[in-house]
């Protein structure tokens, strides 16, 4: 089965996914604390020209407005836990009205599929089959909206990760699988890029693609994929950093990351070999743009050495950035 996504993948050296939703969202005039998907009904035209904007500044993939979109997060808010498959649908077929007023019909939907928000057995309440009962409603949303792939993100450890494929599974749809490694190199719960990436290739039915996304900076996610990467493998790695580290200022979110500085990363997760490059938390049109340019213009290079990364994008952030990425990503993707 030759997807859409598979046949970007096969015409084109890499493939740009977009920037950030939460961050754009909140400035856009969204409260902290309410949750983004909310306005797939409340104000679809904003998450469509949210959705343009990142098309128009050169995403050949566009992530949903359904992160937070299972029935165990969406409870947090009365009334919203039984719209949970309406609301996942209405994601997926925003992302396709924004993609038909733009005019790109290459451009693939990527059903976003985050934490549930609850740790799993024996640490937390969750069982697998409960975790992946709850993705499988999402997955099943975002599927009847027409999402060419689903896209599970901003996970933190193999139960979570096999919760969220078997949910995934329950559809027909190819999935990649990203994972946020921000405390010390490893996930909140431990789980470092070489175990995950031995997890993943052992796996029967592999995901179209895999990687890591936001984390505590660009340096730091570096290294993940440097180490993901480097058994030499035919894999397909992603890399969506976050638009620099979050710091906390005045109730909310703030990320240092330039758009230049988000440029020469692109350059080097190119070069590093990931496939798939994007940003995640903080990460606006215009980072994206500068993302685009600087691949368009850079020929190929060598593969960065750590030495490099540290040399181009700055210190290995690690412990300083956990405590804001963990209260970031908690909360919702910001
Ligand atoms: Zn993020």
């Amino acid at each position: 089965m030759s997807t859409k996504l598979q046949s970007l993948l096969e015409t084109q050296a890499w493939v740009l996914a977009d920037g950030a939703l939460g961050t754009n969202l909140f400035s856009m005039g969204l409260k902290q604390g309410d949750p983004p998907e909310t306005w797939n009904t409340a104000h679809p035209e904003k998450i469509i020209s949210l959705h343009k904007a990142m098309i128009e500044a050169g995403a050949d993939i566009i992530l949903t407005n359904s992160f937070g979109g299972t029935r165990n997060r969406l409870k947090l808010h009365p009334g919203l836990e039984d719209q949970c498959f309406a609301i996942n649908k209405r994601a997926a077929e925003l992302a396709h009205q924004a993609i038909k007023e733009s005019g790109k019909e290459s451009v693939v939907v990527a059903g976003s599929m985050g934490p549930t928000g609850d740790l799993y057995e024996p640490i937390g309440p969750l069982s697998i089959a409960e975790g992946a009962k709850a993705f499988a409603e999402q997955a099943q949303g975002l599927a009847a909206g027409g999402a060419d792939v689903l896209w599970l993100e901003t996970l933190s450890s193999l139960e979570e990760i096999q919760a969220a494929i078997q949910g995934a599974e329950t559809t027909e749809l190819p999935f990649v699988v990203t994972v946020s490694f921000d405390s010390n190199g490893k996930t909140m719960m431990g789980l470092s890029p070489t175990e995950f990436a031995d997890w993943v290739r052992g796996l029967s039915k592999k995901p179209i693609a895999f990687g890591a996304n936001c984390g505590s900076g660009t340096p730091d996610l570096a290294a993940s994929l440097l180490a993901i990467g480097k058994q030499n493998q035919p894999d397909i790695l992603v890399a969506k950093s976050n638009a620099g580290i979050p710091q906390y200022k005045d109730g909310e979110f703030v990320f240092s990351g330039t758009p230049e500085h988000m440029a020469r990363y692109a350059v080097l997760m190119r070069d590093m070999g990931a496939k798939i490059i994007g940003g995640c938390c903080g990460t606006s049109p215009e980072h994206l743009k500068a993302m685009r340019d600087a691949l368009e213009r850079s020929p190929k290079g060598e593969t960065p050495s750590l030495e490099t990364i540290v040399a181009e994008l700055g210190s290995l952030n690690l412990a300083k950035a956990d405590k804001a990425s963990r209260e970031s990503r908690r909360g919702r993707r910001a």
